[in-house]
């Protein structure tokens, strides 16, 4: 069976990791979250005492670059890819608040998006890929032969998150996910490089009353129905 691209963009917390997993789970496809990359990156900012005051010292970082070196490694007891930054599995590190308050400031970096969108580039050159993030229908794979761009109220996506941290045990109120969502959707949409937005070719999913199972379902028949017309 031929092996296609696909590609998952759209706003903070709509779930585009979890539906890219199990895509990837389904079809047998290598998974690959663009957004733990850029994590990995902030956190080496905030290790390094890159930023502060929300102000990011983008020339000693882009020095930096050559240092900063990130692989994934698949853990057979979670079923599951973890990212390690310079050999650190930071998997767990990356999700915290402080991550999520300076990433997108950190994804503004041109020099830091070109790094990032290489090894990208080079992760999917043999197609059978599922990428989720910002720039990926976009950017990284303009020819992915599906692409996805997911949306939903913000009230929805802050809730659901708001729930996901409070199951790993991160203390956090409401307000402030849903301002990090908020105000990561405006830097992201409105960046000079590579900002989120929805493709020509991409189907828009809007999630905000979908359960996961109508969700799987409803995009695995928009696979099938792409591998058919490529086989054909
Ligand atoms: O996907 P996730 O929410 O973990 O991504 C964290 C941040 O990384 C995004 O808010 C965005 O600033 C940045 N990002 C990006 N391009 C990507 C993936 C993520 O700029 N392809």
């Amino acid at each position: 069976m031929k092996k296609i691209t696909i590609a998952i963009d759209g706003f903070s917390s709509t779930g585009k990791s979890t539906l890219a997993k199990q895509l990837a789970q389904k079809l047998q496809y290598v998974y690959v979250d663009s957004g733990a990359m850029y994590r990995a990156v902030a956190l080496y900012v905030l290790e390094h005492k890159l930023i502060a005051v929300k102000v990011l010292d983008k020339a000693t970082l882009i020095d930096h670059l050559p240092r900063i070196n990130l692989a994934f490694r698949y853990n057979e007891s979670l079923k599951a890819s973890e990212i390690y930054l310079n050999g650190v599995n930071v998997n767990t590190a990356i999700r915290s608040m402080e991550v999520s308050n300076t990433v997108s400031t950190v994804a503004t970096v041109p020099e830091v998006r070109q790094q990032l969108v290489a090894l990208q580039q080079h992760m999917g050159k043999a197609k059978g890929i599922v990428m989720d993030g910002r720039d990926i229908g976009s950017v990284v794979f303009p020819d992915a032969e599906l692409k996805l761009f997911m949306t939903a109220s913000a009230d929805k996506r802050a809730q659901r998150r708001f729930e996901e941290l409070k199951r790993s045990g991160i203390e956090v109120t409401y307000e402030a996910v849903l301002d990090n969502i908020t105000s990561r959707d405006h830097l992201d949409s409105t960046r000079k490089d590579s900002p989120l937005f929805k493709v020509n070719d991409a189907i828009e999913i809007d999630n905000s009353n979908m359960s996961l199972d109508e969700q799987f379902e409803k995009v695995l028949a928009l696979v099938n129905s792409k591998l058919q017309s490529i086989t054909n």
